[in-house]
């Protein structure tokens, strides 16, 4: 076939253009970047042949190999790696992965201000455009004999034309690189970032091979360049001979001793891993022996990375086995409300055959689960104790997944439960459970929560204003997965979670509660007529209208009976699954001295006032009115019949 040219994407078009012209700092990570796609593609061959013996015949034969050329002003990155078929290449190199307005738009700032981050948005080979103003990418897919070779110069296309790759399956990636001197020329900001490293030399062996051992040191292949050296012969005169030298030491970082592994190591193994920028907030560096043996190496990260909250990958663990790396996204070693840990394992007793299917079932996998959980919630644990403000950042970008694991794992609930975190009427700083309970007034019963949409509207919840003059602390649960952690949360330390709008609430002691009685059969009795007038005018809208003590300062709520709150229908609804919504309790204030007034008043008027309260109270708990502009009409009304007095 000849040479065929076809478009980029749109987005691709762009990304292209931001990488030729305007990046400049940290423009050495594409050597990282290109280093890791092809460290990839032979571990993807490498885990293929094991099942497919046509495939290889010699696996001590891979590597990776670097090729400058000073003269010709040109760098090459080959593998010898699984390839890509024609139609791979288009969809791989020649369109981006993450499409989606938002997140491109997001993604572009981002890279703007840090292009090292570049790996985390899965567009890595792009990075070869901040060096090269031409690249070539030839590749032969292993097991066939056919060859591609994919061009271009990021102006809007790129050529396709079929080639066997003389070296066999594998890729082969060349890089025209920009001539010296003109990335700096060309940057506007360059003496702002002023980054020295904009006149690297990528031809010069000295550059590449210290590229090579600040971010690729651990790579499983060799990465190879061939070098010069002179050599003393017996007769005293020199020899140039050229010769392979292995750029890193491909040290196997997790089968260290952990005490030897520095942090440094680490966050560059972080980095590898999981593809994202700066450092982990903990490392957890272990090897486990007895019933089961593995090592693992695991990282909380300190940032979110950027697509975190819409990914829907529920795993981020590599599996490897007896040190051959087998699946990226290992879902079975950690359960999804740990899916922001970053790592990997490394098992001695898993078959080298294995599937995702089988890893499902398979025992050896639930063991180092449960260990992997276990090693987590106490690393977490030691944070939360020893770094509180360290802990407080991971629970901002984290705690929202981690509570998923209260409703998810009813196993684990009794380590989660000690690491979460919440708002609460009593202080300004995030609480613990435990910091709650020490905090808890004498005779208090339960641990109070209310949940709602934002801090603002349930820090003015007419709930709180019992608990408010008694003192008692309240936590105040914003995040979508609260009601369901609340529901998989009965007690703590042997105090019932309760929430405050639920109707069953006792706040009073045996004496209070009699007291209260007393008050509220005399309300009940004076206000008898009314509320039965209340009633038949609601009696589409509330199961029954009660005299309570819950409130002193408005003159009525809303409260449910049974576990489902409004908050949860509300949520239930915005994800599109609206469950049958359940009458609701009217309480009314006696103490209020409208109902005072109100009993004066004709019964018409009682219904419709009555019909006011209720929207109130709607209003109030940060529910939709049914029909606002009846509402806006009424208090109109309202308010013309008040002005009479004037
Ligand atoms: P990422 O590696 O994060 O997926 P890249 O833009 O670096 O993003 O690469 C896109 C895809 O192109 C890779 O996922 C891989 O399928 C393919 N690819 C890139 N480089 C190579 C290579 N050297 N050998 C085989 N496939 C490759």
């Amino acid at each position: 076939m000849t040479k065929q040219t076809l478009s980029f994407q749109a987005e691709t078009k762009e990304l292209l253009d931001l990488m030729i012209h305007s990046l400049y700092s940290h423009r050495e990570i594409f050597l990282r970047e290109l280093v890791s796609n092809a460290s990839d593609a032979i571990e993807k061959l490498k885990f293929e042949s094991l099942t497919d013996s046509k495939l290889v015949a010699n696996t001590s034969a891979f590597e990776i190999r670097l090729t400058p050329d000073a003269d010709a002003h040109t760098l090459t990155i080959s593998d010898n790696g699984i390839g890509m078929s024609r139609d791979e290449v288009v969809e791989n190199i020649g369109t981006i992965a993450h499409s989606g307005t938002k997140s491109f738009v997001k993604m572009k700032t981002e890279l703007k201000d840090h292009p090292e981050m570049i790996g985390q948005f899965g567009v890595g080979f792009y990075s070869a455009f901040m060096v090269a103003d031409r690249v070539t990418l030839h590749t032969q897919k292993a097991g066939t004999t056919e060859g591609t070779i994919w061009e271009s110069d990021a102006s809007g296309s790129y050529t396709l034309e079929n080639a066997p790759r003389p070296q066999g399956h594998g890729t082969t990636v060349t890089l025209h690189l920009k001539p010296k001197g003109e990335a700096s020329a060309d940057a506007t900001d360059s003496a702002e970032t002023g980054d020295s490293q904009t006149n690297q030399d990528f031809t010069d062996n000295w550059t590449l091979k210290s590229i090579v051992k600040k971010y690729s040191d651990f790579v499983a292949f060799p990465i190879k360049m061939k070098t010069t050296r002179d050599v003393e012969k017996e007769d005293k005169t020199t020899e140039t001979v050229i010769e392979d030298e292995v750029l890193n030491s491909q040290k196997a970082l997790w089968l260290r001793s952990p005490a030897e592994v520095t942090s440094e190591e680490h966050a560059d193994f972080f980095r590898h891993l999981s593809r994202e920028w700066g450092e982990p907030a903990k490392t957890i560096h272990f090897k486990a022996e007895g019933t089961i043996e593995f090592t693992s190496v695991l990282y909380i990260p300190a940032q979110k990375s950027f697509n975190y909250d819409n990914q829907d990958r529920n795993s981020t663990l590599s599996l490897y086995i007896k040190r051959v790396f087998i699946m990226d996204d290992c879902e079975n070693l950690l359960p999804a409300y740990l899916r922001f840990v970053r790592g990997m394992v490394d098992s001695s007793d898993l078959s080298l055959n294995v599937s995702r299917e089988i890893l499902q079932k398979d025992i050896q996998i639930t063991r180092i689960r449960k260990s992997l959980v276990g090693k987590v919630l106490n690393a977490l644990k030691d944070m939360m104790a020893s770094d509180r403000p360290g802990y407080e950042k991971f629970w901002a970008n984290f705690g929202a997944t981690l509570k998923e694991g209260i409703p998810l794992e009813p196993t684990s609930v009794e380590k989660i439960q000690d690491l979460l975190l919440f708002q609460s009427t009593a202080t300004d700083q995030q609480t613990s459970l435990r910091e709650y309970v020490d905090r808890m007034k004498p005779g208090q019963k339960g641990i109070y929560y209310v949940t709602g949409e934002s801090l603002s509207q349930i820090k003015n919840s007419p709930y709180l204003e019992r608990l408010r003059a008694k003192g008692y602390e309240v936590l105040l649960l914003t995040d979508r997965v609260d009601a369901w952690v609340t529901t998989g949360l009965n007690k703590y330390a042997d105090k019932p979670l309760q929430s405050i709008t639920s109707d069953n609430l006792e706040l009073s002691s045996e004496d209070e509660k009699k007291a209260e009685d007393e008050i509220r059969k005399e309300a009940e009795s004076k206000y008898k007529s009314l509320i039965e007038n209340m009633q038949a005018a609601l009696k589409e809208k509330v199961s029954e209208i009660k005299v309570s003590e819950r409130l002193t300062e408005s003159p009525v709520c809303l409260v449910s009976s049974g576990a489902s709150s409004a908050h949860l229908e509300r949520m239930m609804e915005s994800m599109g699954q609206a469950i049958p919504k359940s009458k609701r309790v009217l309480e009314i204030n006696p103490h209020h001295p409208l109902f005072e007034r109100m009993l004066k008043a004709p019964q018409l008027k009682q219904g419709e006032w009555a019909e006011l309260l209720y929207q109130q109270a709607l209003l109030n708990e940060g529910s939709k009115l049914e029909n606002p502009v009846q509402f806006s009409k009424q208090i109109a009304d309202l308010m013309i019949s008040a002005s009479q007095q004037f």
